[in-house]
C-alpha cells in the first residue's frame, strides 16, 4: 500500500500507515498560514482491501462545522467523484472505503487540476468570439489567466452600450466547486445555438477570471495564495508584493468598468446554495439592493438547485469591508455584485445520496446564472441609467 500527494493540487501527511485498517493522516496548512481543511491524494496497490483511514487534525480546521454531516469524495477514473463512508468524532474525520481498484483517489472536493485549468483556457481561447488574456505572474511564476468573451455582429448593442459582465472564481483554491461552475459559463457561453447566449452576447461582454489563485491551486492550499493571503480580504489594498492576483484583478476592473459582477466560492458547513451580497456598503441605495433582491428571487423560482432562505446572516447596514471582493466592486462600481456559494457537502434542498453535490451540477447551476443575469440586464441597465444621471 502506498500513500501519496506529491502531484498538483495534492495534499495529506502520512503519520503511520502500519496497516489498511489503521492509516494515520494529517492535513498540511496552507504556507505562511493556518488555513486548512484541503486534502488531496491516492492510495495504491489496495484492490479487495477496506481502508480505514484518520485525519487526526481535522478537529484543527479552518471550519470545522464543515465536518458533521459531510462525506469525502473518492473517484476511480478521476472523472466521477463518489461519496464514501466519512464520521468525524469532534477532532478527527474517519473515511472507510471498500477498494475495487489498484488505486484510489480521495479528496475533499472533486479536484480541478492545473492542467483541467490549461485545457480549459486553451479551449476557449480557439472560439472566434472569445480573446485569452494575461493579466501578468504570481508569486510562484504562474500566468494569471483572464478569458474576454465579446462578439460583435448586426444585431449588438454599440461597443460602448455593452454591459460589463465580470465572473471570477477560486479567490479560495479549495473551492475547486467554483471553477467547476466555470466550465458550465465557458459550455454555455461559447455554444452560440444556446437560448441564451444570443441574447446576452447581444447585450453584454464578459470578463471572466475562471481561477483567481493558481499558486494556491497547485500547492493544495484551501484559502490562501503562495504568500499566506487571504485573496478576499484584499481588495481593499492589494499589492504586487502580497496579492497581484487582486492587484491584477482590480486594475483590470477599473479600466474597463464594472456592471455586473459575480464572485464564485464553496462554503464548508452550509449544506445549500446560495448568494451572499453588498447590504453593509456604506449609504446603500434602496434601488441597488432591489436589483440583488430581484436576482436572487429569480434564481430561486427557476431552479431547485438554488434557495433563498439558508445562507450567511445579513450585514449591519453601513458597516461596509472593502477588503472583501463583493462589497468592494458593488461599493466602488454601484454595480449588481454577489458571492455564490455552493456546498461542500451537499445541496440539502435537491439530494443525491451517491455523488452529493458535484461538479455537473455546478455546471448547471452556472447556467441558471446566466438566464437569470438575461432576466435583470434591463433592471441592471435602468439602473445605470439613473446613477449616471
Ligand atoms: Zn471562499
Amino acid at each position: 500500500m502506498i500513500i501519496n500527494s506529491q502531484f498538483d493540487s495534492g495534499n495529506i501527511i502520512v503519520k503511520s500507515a502500519d496497516t489498511p485498517q489503521d492509516i494515520r493522516l494529517e492535513i498540511r496548512p496552507d504556507n505562511q498560514s493556518e488555513f486548512l481543511q484541503w486534502f488531496h491524494f491516492r492510495v495504491s496497490n489496495v484492490a479487495g482491501v477496506s481502508l480505514k483511514m484518520t485525519i487526526e487534525n481535522a478537529g484543527d480546521a479552518a471550519y470545522v462545522d464543515g465536518w458533521p454531516g459531510y462525506k469525502a469524495r473518492a473517484s476511480y477514473d478521476r472523472e466521477t467523484w463518489f461519496m464514501v463512508d466519512t464520521s468525524f468524532d469532534g477532532q478527527n474525520l474517519i473515511i472507510e472505503h471498500g477498494c475495487e481498484s489498484d488505486t484510489v483517489w480521495f479528496a475533499y472536493f472533486a479536484p480541478f487540476s492545473m492542467d483541467r485549468h490549461f485545457d480549459l483556457v486553451a479551449w476557449a481561447g480557439q472560439s472566434p468570439i472569445a480573446k485569452n488574456v494575461v493579466l501578468g505572474k504570481t508569486l510562484d511564476g504562474q500566468d494569471l489567466d483572464m478569458i474576454v468573451i465579446d462578439r460583435q455582429d448586426e444585431n449588438s448593442v454599440a461597443a460602448e452600450k455593452k454591459l460589463n459582465c465580470w465572473l471570477i472564481a477560486r479567490q479560495h483554491p479549495g473551492e475547486s466547486m467554483a471553477e467547476w461552475w466555470m466550465e458550465g459559463v465557458l459550455n454555455t457561453l461559447l455554444d452560440e445555438s444556446h437560448p441564451i447566449t444570443n441574447e446576452l452576447l447581444e447585450q453584454c461582454r464578459f470578463y471572466i477570471v475562471p481561477n483567481m489563485n493558481p499558486d494556491g491551486s497547485y500547492r493544495g492550499h484551501l484559502r490562501t495564495n503562495a504568500a499566506g493571503a487571504n485573496l478576499n480580504r484584499e481588495w481593499a489594498n492589494p499589492t504586487m508584493e502580497n496579492s497581484p492576483e487582486v492587484y491584477l484583478v482590480r486594475q483590470k476592473m477599473h479600466e474597463m468598468g464594472v456592471d455586473f459582477h459575480m464572485d464564485v466560492h464553496g462554503d464548508e458547513a452550509i449544506p445549500h446554495n446560495f448568494i451572499a451580497g453588498y447590504e453593509a456598503i456604506n449609504g446603500l441605495d434602496p434601488d441597488h439592493q432591489a436589483l440583488f433582491d430581484k436576482f436572487e428571487q429569480h434564481l430561486a423560482t427557476s431552479t431547485p438547485e438554488f434557495q433563498a432562505e439558508a445562507g450567511y446572516p445579513k450585514a449591519q447596514p453601513n458597516s461596509s469591508d472593502m477588503k472583501k471582493c463583493t462589497d468592494y466592486t458593488a461599493g466602488t462600481f454601484k454595480c449588481l455584485a454577489m458571492t455564490l456559494e455552493m456546498p461542500f457537502k451537499d445541496h440539502d434542498n435537491n439530494h443525491d445520496p451517491v455523488l452529493g453535490w458535484s461538479p455537473v451540477r455546478c455546471g448547471g447551476l452556472a447556467q441558471d446564472c446566466l438566464a437569470s443575469l438575461l432576466s435583470m440586464l434591463p433592471d441592471i441597465k435602468a439602473y445605470k441609467a439613473k446613477i449616471s444621471g
